[in-house]
């Protein structure tokens, strides 16, 4: 990575609040657990079923630990490829295409990419993560995408959400929220409806400084 790259990954993590990196529920059950803990320790003599209580907790807090590390390692994982996102969202805008950009990642690596190409292509189809999901199917030889995770520097629209949820796509990773038009929450949530047969898990605000401002900057050139 070069140093400007390193600067931006820097950017991108600082801005969000470090307790993003683990998930607000493992930290709120840490500090619970913690506090009990303290608790018996503070005691001068422990009772056999407290001494067994407080080992209990302490495997307890081990496994909590791993699982932070775990969610922090993700956390990194997304800040990576939401990165390679925006590269995709970057080419959309350098041909006066509405910036917004898109991976898909199996098993750690990228097996597509795809960038808004509307205007260019005279298709309302050429959204990046249509794109995306075209060339990730072509390449499994499978219509279904279902271990895969799909990074989008904007919040998918209802005909994206719609073919996401088509191609069981596990896991969505998106960055800046779009209040008017987004699938994914802001309008609807298309990608959790209990009432269809798949449900994505979603995860929101990885980078979404750049992202946002990579919109702002495009429309505000536009004026
Ligand atoms: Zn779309």
């Amino acid at each position: 990575m070069s140093d400007k790259e390193i600067q931006s990954d820097k950017k991108m993590i600082s801005e969000n609040d470090l307790l993003s990196e683990t998930k607000a529920e493992t930290k709120a059950e840490m500090d619970t657990i913690s506090k009990q803990i303290l608790e018996l320790q503070e005691k001068s003599e422990l009772t056999k079923s407290e001494k067994r209580r407080l080992s209990r907790l302490q495997k307890k807090v081990e496994s909590l630990e791993a699982q932070q590390e775990e969610e922090k390692e993700q956390y990194h994982r997304d800040i990576y490829y939401m990165k390679e996102a925006i590269r995709q969202a970057k080419k959309a805008a350098v041909l006066n295409e509405v910036p917004i950009g898109c991976v898909i990642v199996k098993d750690d690596v990228i097996i597509s990419r795809g960038y808004n190409r509307r205007n260019t292509d005279h298709s309302t189809l050429s959204h990046a993560e249509i794109s995306a999901i075209r060339k990730a199917s072509q390449k499994l030889n499978d219509w279904r995408l279902e271990d895969c995770t799909l990074y989008v520097t904007l919040e998918p629209c209802q005909m994206c959400a719609g073919a996401i949820v088509q191609a069981r796509i596990k896991r969505v990773v998106v960055g800046s929220m779009n209040p008017k038009a987004g699938c994914a929450g802001s309008v609807l949530n298309i990608l959790q409806m209990k009432e269809f047969n798949h449900q994505v898990e979603l995860v929101t605000g990885i980078g979404k400084e750049e992202c946002s401002d990579l919109l702002k900057v495009f429309f505000r050139k536009l004026r």
